[in-house]
């Protein structure tokens, strides 16, 4: 598709805040591409769920951090391992997804994960999504987005996908969680989620998601004819 190079590794990173679709679209993108897609919040979320799991407070940074060194973490077919245990399921409860900006916001933790997630991007042409993927993980991405949408509509999406499994979910509690959560992956010290300089920003409140994934479809094949142009110009 779009003249990619035999020799050349892509790579597209898509953040955003919480809810804003990226790993619906992500995961579409890497399979109309054939690209990998690599969900780093799984990461974050993995790890909160073992810290939950042996009821480490969350205050408790150096407890945190010790079990983070001792885990292993692996992705495979879109499954995410935890110790060779399949937790694809069990980190999006909602205890989970309580707790997981809060060590998401664990400097340590973070080396730990952005270390991972820049190895696993090396071997294959990746679509990578999460908070800090365009400013830290893939600096160099061929392609940046910020991806963002209301923060109604954002509740209003994760409202409609809770609904079938919790029958009693408040659409006014999701939109606080989501509130909360961006606050603060949005303040906290290290690598806070922001959009990087050269990302292209996408409002997906009154798009489709195929219209979203075409969208960025289009911007990556006349970014990478860009730079074929630009390289043939220069003679690089
Ligand atoms: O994408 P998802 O909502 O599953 O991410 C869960 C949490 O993981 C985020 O709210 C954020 O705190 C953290 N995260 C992060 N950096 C990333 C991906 C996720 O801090 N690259």
């Amino acid at each position: 598709m779009c003249g990619l190079k035999k020799d050349q590794i892509y790579q597209i990173a898509i953040d955003g805040p919480a809810g804003a679709g990226k790993s619906t679209i992500a995961k579409l993108l890497a399979s109309k591409l054939a690209f990998t897609y690599i969900d780093t919040g799984a990461m974050y979320r993995a790890i909160t769920y073992k810290i939950l799991k042996q009821c480490i407070p969350l205050n408790d940074v150096h407890a945190m951090i010790a079990l983070a060194k001792q885990t292993e973490i692996t992705i495979e077919n879109e499954h995410i391992f935890l110790d060779q245990e399949d937790v694809t399921d069990l980190i999006r409860s909602e205890k989970v997804t309580k707790g997981v900006s809060t060590v998401a916001s664990v400097k340590e933790i973070r080396e730990e994960m952005v270390q991972f997630q820049k190895c696993i991007s090396q071997h294959s042409h990746v679509v990578m999504d999460g908070r800090d993927i365009g400013t830290v993980v893939l600096t160099e991405a061929d392609l940046k987005v910020f991806l963002t949408a209301s923060v109604e509509e954002r509740a209003r999406r994760r409202f409609e996908e809770l609904r079938e499994q919790q029958p009693d979910v408040q659409l006014k509690a999701i939109e606080e969680q989501i509130k909360q959560r961006d606050y603060v992956d949005e303040n906290r010290e290290h690598d806070p989620l922001t959009p990087a300089n050269d990302a292209v920003h996408i409002d997906s409140t009154s798009l489709s998601i195929h219209e979203v994934v075409e969208n960025i479809t289009q911007l990556f094949c006349e970014k990478i004819k860009k730079e074929s142009v630009e390289k043939l110009v220069d003679g690089r």
